[in-house]
């Protein structure tokens, strides 16, 4: 079984070998374009596109890097954070763009330019490489409980919004429940959180392939958060917040006379407003 999905949770190895001998599940990395990760319940093939490994890794190193200046921002007590002053964000973010658009592609480009990133200093490429399996992790385990659950349905838009809910907490209580290291869950949680966040951007397009079958963006970041609000994470909120803030274009300005859950409450009730 993948690495990947052992490694989010290592403390739960044993309890993988189980579900995989019960199953036997399997991986199948796919040159797709699209987000489209998705699972068939009958041959227990998980399936994972290319594409959408691309963008949620150049996702998760632009979210690394609002996060890091919105925090310096909020500790310099300043109004505005200003996106030119990060380093390396231009390049980043038209990188994380370009992806977007290449999901939206009939077929899979192999031959892409990643040069934009070479002004990212190797840390935070390594966090976002951190943040991304986690992430990654939280999918793939989201495709395992469609199976584990006993969903019947085979790959996208057959499942109901129950199951996937259903199947969204099961994950994030995989990844969260036996977590015994504080800075671990809070790793754990800023990846389950950007996994929804990249969701949550292609869902502002409207072309996104889970409108209408799954539940809305915004609410399974606030049903997969709350659910483990006990570890409190301020790294989580205020990464959700600052993402969003940029995704929808509204300015990003850190506000100290509210906590990091009402921004972010108020930030996803916005996103939904805004919708309607
Ligand atoms: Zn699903």
């Amino acid at each position: 079984m993948s690495a990947v999905a052992s490694r989010v949770a290592p403390e739960n190895e044993s309890k993988l070998v189980e579900l995989s001998n019960k199953h036997d599940f399997s991986l199948l990395f796919l040159k797709e374009s699209g987000f489209t990760f998705r699972v068939n319940t009958k041959t227990k093939v998980i399936k994972i596109p290319y594409g959408g490994l691309e963008y949620l890794w150049t996702f998760s190193l632009k979210a690394w890097l609002l996060y890091q200046a919105y925090a310096q921002a909020q500790l310099n007590g300043e109004q505005n954070l200003d996106l030119e002053t990060i380093n390396g964000y231009a390049g980043t973010s038209q990188l994380t763009e370009y992806l977007k658009e290449s999901l939206y592609a009939e077929s899979y480009d192999p031959n892409k330019n990643f040069s934009a990133l070479i002004s990212v200093e190797e840390i935070d490429q390594e966090v976002a490489t951190e943040i991304f399996l986690c992430a990654l992790g939280w999918i793939i385990w989201h495709e395992i409980a469609h199976i584990e659950l006993g969903h019947s349905s085979l790959e996208i838009n057959t499942l109901s919004i129950q199951e996937e809910k259903d199947a969204d907490l099961y994950s994030t209580n995989w990844i969260l429940s036996s977590s015994t290291i504080a800075a671990e869950s809070k790793k754990r949680i800023v990846g389950i959180t950007i996994a929804l966040l990249a969701i949550q951007s292609l869902e502002l397009d409207s072309k996104s392939c889970f409108k209408g079958t799954h539940p809305d963006a915004s609410n399974r970041i606030f049903d997969n958060l709350s659910q483990h609000s006990e570890i409190g994470d301020e790294i989580s909120q205020a990464m959700s917040i600052v993402t969003l803030q940029s995704m929808t274009k509204i300015d990003i300005a850190p506000m100290s006379d509210l906590n990091f859950s009402d921004m972010l409450g108020e930030a996803l009730y916005q996103i939904n407003v805004n919708k309607r």
